[in-house]
């Protein structure tokens, strides 16, 4: 069996007039995260770093922001549709940490809601995923309130059949 990481990162502009959607959950708020999708910042941070950790490339790759198909698309869709890709290559989500980077509002009255849709998603228990916020601290784009950002990584498994020659190679010599 291997073991690999893949890093995740994503930021959004916060504007007017949008539903904020952070980790699959609307939190009431005067902005929202503008993008092509829902924009949830933190759900493509971790598809991101699912993606990473299976070496199957990045989100822009799998559900282009050109697509029609992924126009307001709802993120924990294309979540399912990464864990689905992931389980497709052997992989198995052993856990996910991940950080949302966003000034206000507060997110910590939001993260049991936001775990419990992030780990349904992702098929993991409780202890298998975490979900962290800070803030910018008046630095920055997210100081300004111009934006949010989130990081992700995320730790899986996989049969060494799966991972190809370069195991064997190094075992043999
Ligand atoms: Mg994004």
């Amino acid at each position: 069996m291997s073991v690999a990481t893949g890093l995740g990162y994503d930021c959004h502009r916060l504007v007017e007039g949008r539903a904020l959607v952070i980790g699959g959950v609307r939190i009431p708020h005067t902005h929202g995260l503008l993008g092509h999708s829902d924009a949830d910042v933190l759900t493509h941070a971790i598809i991101d770093a699912l993606l990473g950790a299976a070496a199957l490339g990045d989100i822009g790759e799998h559900f282009p922001d050109t697509d029609e198909r992924y126009r307001d698309a709802d993120s924990i869709e294309l979540l399912r549709a990464a864990v689905a890709l992931l389980a497709e290559a052997g992989c198995v989500i052993e856990h996910v940490d991940a950080t949302v980077v966003l000034e206000q509002p507060k997110l910590l009255p939001h993260r049991p809601a936001i775990h419990a849709r992030l780990a349904e998603a992702l098929g993991v228990g409780t202890r298998q995923l975490n979900v962290k916020a800070t803030r910018g601290e008046g630095m920055g784009f997210i100081g300004r309130l111009e934006g949010a950002a989130a990081l992700a990584i995320a730790t899986v498994t996989r049969a060494d059949a799966a991972t190809g020659v370069s195991r064997a190679d190094a075992a043999t010599g």
